[in-house]
């Protein structure tokens, strides 16, 4: 069977952090592929913080530019429906590719927020979770604390990847853009040309 991380995100915009993440995913896990799911925008919700799918897209691409290992998939991007759930996302996966395996990769602030999110119980039973520490977070104790009571309450299996605490976000990227300091080294070089030469993240 085919063994395939997803790797959800806003990528507004994509980082090192995501990229060494979704690595050391792949190498830990023996992993196949990483397929990164960008979400989709929602019209009511997000408003000029997040710049049109078109841009977020080129920018992911340009990232993972020269990775076979590394795709993207336009399954959340392209749902109709007005918000989008990892539920949903899950469900649609299994049916269209019931002969892979499918990793959910996260970071510790999305794993902590987990409880929160849309039938949580039947996305944990559903699925293997792969969660890794992340900067201004409950560090890896609590996260195998976490891991072992919902393995216990619900048959999860959430694993934990093994990286170094990486303080970087997309966040600190765009105030730092804004503020005109440099970014350069905190995402693909890339990248960093697009936000640039396009003007994003200026007027936040
Ligand atoms: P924002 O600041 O806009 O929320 P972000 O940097 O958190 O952006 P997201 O697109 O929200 O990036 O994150 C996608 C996934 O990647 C989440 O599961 C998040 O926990 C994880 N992630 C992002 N950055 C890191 C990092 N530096 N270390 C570990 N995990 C990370
Ligand atoms: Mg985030």
């Amino acid at each position: 069977m085919k063994k395939v991380g997803i790797m959800g995100g806003t990528f507004n915009p994509i980082h090192n952090g995501h990229l060494i993440l979704a690595q050391e995913a792949k190498e830990q896990f023996d992993l196949d592929e990483i397929w990164f799911l960008p979400s989709r925008r929602q019209p009511h919700k997000d408003s000029r913080e997040l710049p049109e799918d078109e841009k977020r897209l080129a920018m992911l691409s340009a990232a993972l530019e020269g990775n076979e290992a590394f795709r993207i998939s336009l399954l959340e991007m392209e749902r109709k429906k007005e918000l989008t759930y990892s539920y949903d996302t899950m469900t649609e996966l299994k049916e269209k590719y019931p002969e892979t395996e499918f990793f959910f990769i996260i970071g510790a602030d999305s794993l902590f927020q987990m409880h929160k999110w849309y039938r949580f119980e039947e996305l944990l039973k559903g699925l293997i979770f792969l969660a890794a520490p992340r900067a201004g977070e409950e560090g890896i104790d609590k996260m195998k604390e976490l891991a072992a009571e919902y393995g216990k309450k619900y048959q999860a299996r959430i694993f934990i990847i093994e990286m170094p605490y990486i303080e970087i976000s997309s966040t600190e990227i765009r105030k730092k853009t804004g503020q005109g300091l440099s970014v350069k080294y905190y995402l693909p070089e890339k990248v960093e040309k697009f936000i640039r030469e396009k003007g994003l993240y200026q007027m936040l």
